[in-house]
C-alpha cells in the first residue's frame, strides 16, 4: 500500500497513476470520489453550506471507481460515468466545503478502505497516510510551488476546453490549500514519515524515477 498525500496540481494523480501502473498496483483517486459528491450536490442545488443535506444526499449515493484502460480512474455516480465532468472549475470550486462534511467522508473513506484491504494500491488524497491508511507501507507527500501548480493547472483546464485565467486559477487553489489544512484529522499535513516529493522544476518521468526508487528500496 502506497499513499500519496499533496496539495492540488502538484502533479500526484498523473505521477500515483503512472507509478501504479509501473508496479501493477491498482491506482485510487480519492479526491474523484469527493469530486463526484460535489457534482451531485450542484446538480441537486444543495449548497456547500448545508452538512445535513450533504450528508444525507451522500448516504443514499453510490460512488465508484473502474480501472481505465490507461490506468487511471474512471468515475462512475449512480451509475453514470462522470469522469470528465468532475474536472469543471464549478466542482472545482465547492468541492473542498462539501469534503469537510465528516458524515459524507466517513462514508467515502469506509469505501476507499474496502478498496485497499486485498493491497497492492496506490491511493492519492489529503488524509491518505494520516488517517484512510495509516498503515501504508510508503507514505509520500508530493508538492510543487503555488505559481507551478498553478500553470499547469492552467493548462490543464485549457486543454480540457476550459475558459480560465492564471491569476484566478492560483487564487482558486490558494484558497483550496487554506481549507485543505483545516480540517481537523482530514487536514492535509506533512507526516514526520513521510517521503517529501517536490515537483517544482521536474518533469513527469523524473518524478516517477525518484518515487520508484523509494519503493525499490523498501
Ligand atoms: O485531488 P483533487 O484536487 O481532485 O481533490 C479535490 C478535493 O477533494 C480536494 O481539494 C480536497 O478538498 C478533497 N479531498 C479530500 N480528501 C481526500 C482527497 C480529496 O478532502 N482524500
Amino acid at each position: 500500500m502506497i499513499a500519496m498525500d499533496g496539495p492540488a496540481g502538484a502533479g500526484k494523480s498523473t505521477v500515483a497513476r503512472i507509478v501504479a501502473n509501473r508496479l501493477g498496483y491498482l491506482y485510487i483517486d480519492t479526491g474523484a470520489m469527493y469530486r463526484a459528491l460535489a457534482l451531485k450536490a450542484l446538480r441537486l442545488g444543495i449548497a456547500e453550506t448545508d452538512p445535513e443535506a450533504l450528508a444525507a444526499m451522500a448516504e443514499s449515493t453510490e460512488v465508484e471507481l473502474q480501472r481505465a484502460p490507461d490506468g487511471g480512474n474512471r468515475v462512475l455516480l449512480d451509475g453514470e460515468d462522470v469522469t470528465a465532468e468532475i474536472r469543471s472549475p464549478a466542482v472545482s470550486a465547492i468541492v473542498s466545503k462539501v469534503s469537510a462534511v465528516p458524515r459524507l467522508r466517513q462514508r467515502l473513506i469506509e469505501a476507499q478502505r474496502a478498496l485497499a484491504r486485498a493491497g497492492g494500491v496506490v491511493m492519492d488524497g489529503r488524509d491518505i497516510g494520516s488517517y484512510v491508511l495509516p498503515g501504508a507501507d510508503l507514505k509520500f507527500y508530493v508538492t510543487a510551488s503555488l505559481q507551478e501548480r498553478a500553470r499547469r493547472r492552467l493548462a490543464q483546464l485549457h486543454e480540457e476546453g476550459h475558459v480560465a485565467e492564471l491569476a484566478a486559477v492560483e487564487a482558486e487553489i490558494a484558497r483550496r490549500d487554506e481549507q485543505d489544512m483545516n480540517k481537523g484529522v482530514h487536514s492535509l499535513m506533512r507526516l514526520p514519515e513521510s517521503i517529501v516529493i517536490d515537483t517544482t522544476g521536474k518533469c513527469v518521468d523524473e518524478v516517477v524515477e525518484e518515487i520508484l526508487r523509494h519503493c525499490r528500496r523498501k
